[in-house]
């Protein structure tokens, strides 16, 4: 492994200043990939090498919100 790149995966698309590095909620096994520069965040590494921007949101359809178990949290009343 090469440490200049470690944990590096892409350089930064958004700011073109840092690079994409993976990093992990402390205390848990949750991780994601931040830029060290602007705080940019994706959610897979393929994210930041193609530059696919997850702030950018549509709304799910009711299928789709069923199939990621969070119906359950939608308020009824
Ligand atoms: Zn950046």
């Amino acid at each position: 492994m090469n440490e200049k790149f470690k944990n590096k995966v892409a350089w930064c698309k958004v700011c073109d200043q840092g690079w994409a590095t993976i990093v992990k909620a402390k205390g848990t096994n949750r991780y994601w990939v931040q830029c060290s520069e602007c705080d940019s965040e994706w959610y897979h590494p393929l994210h930041a090498q193609l530059n696919i921007n997850i702030k950018e949101t549509i709304d799910p359809s009711s299928e789709e919100i069923q199939e990621t178990g969070w119906g359950e949290y939608i308020i009824t009343e």
